[in-house]
């Protein structure tokens, strides 16, 4: 627990509690095709760009997929053409502008994209579609199931915006998802964000609380762990930004909230 000022700060670490959430960053997604047919197999890059409109009517998710090869143990973009698709989130149907020639290039990645874009992969394109359109949504807070959380403890903004892409960091080449709990006290001039980060590979966990006036860590109690993850993220592009975002919409929400409680 971190205590400060009249009121305490619990954190997700203190307690058992366990997300039930496809964590999605919004980012390029590497799939790799095993077709039954003689095709050989391939790996391919598929970049995804949904309709951030929260009214419009559309269901679709714009598809750039592209070949990659395997160059010393890596995996880069190879000389192959990339081909442009569109998702059609609702059916699951993938169309092109012109179907290409059979035999050719982009009639084999088609191939690949329409045998890959199925399943688990489409269930993810179809939460990407979901969550897309309200990426721009100020009031999706609004939606949140506020009598089912303690707002004396930081509140995850997964709870807050469930929509928003999801944010996260690279450690020596390991992924972690990176959960962040806000102060929903109006008024209050506490200036931290506490940070779970969770091993994509493992879900090994690590915590820290950091004071965003300074960006440093605000904790005694951080692990040497936490501190490297810490370190990482904040030279990551655009994750300062993203946290200053964020602590601007949670305070937002901390000064409407209790107005709309009050309304229910
Ligand atoms: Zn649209
Ligand atoms: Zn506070």
């Amino acid at each position: 627990m971190t205590t400060h000022d009249e009121h305490t700060h619990a954190d997700s670490s203190d307690d058992s509690e366990t997300f039930e959430r496809t964590f999605d960053d919004g980012e390029r997604l590497v799939l790799h095709d095993e077709p039954a047919d003689g095709t050989p197999a391939a790996f391919v890059a598929l970049d995804t760009a949904s309709c951030t409109g929260t009214e419009c009517q559309c269901h679709e998710v714009e598809l750039l997929v592209q070949p990659l090869t395997l160059v010393d143990g890596e995996l880069v973009e190879g000389d192959g053409t990339p081909l442009q698709a569109l998702l059609d989130a609702e059916s699951g149907e993938i169309s092109v502008e012109a179907e290409p020639e059979p035999g050719s290039e982009e009639a084999l990645l088609l191939a690949r994209l329409r045998r890959l874009a199925q399943d688990e992969t489409l269930d993810l394109l179809q939460d990407r579609w979901r969550r897309g359109r309200r990426q721009e949504d100020p009031d999706e807070w609004k939606e949140t199931d506020w009598a089912a959380l303690d707002l004396e403890t930081m509140v995850p903004f997964l709870e807050i915006f469930p929509s928003r892409w999801d944010i996260s960091v690279f450690v020596d080449g390991h992924k972690y998802w990176v959960i962040d709990f806000w102060c929903l006290t109006p008024d209050c001039p506490c200036t931290q964000v506490a940070l779970d980060f969770l091993a994509e590979e493992d879900d090994a966990t690590e915590h820290l609380v950091v004071d965003l006036e300074t960006n440093e860590p605000d904790d005694p109690e951080a692990t040497e762990g936490a501190r490297r993850l810490w370190a990482a993220f904040r030279e990551t592009p655009g994750a300062l930004e993203e946290l200053a975002a964020r602590r601007e919409a949670t305070r937002r929400v901390a000064r409407e909230l209790p107005a709309l409680l009050e309304s229910e």
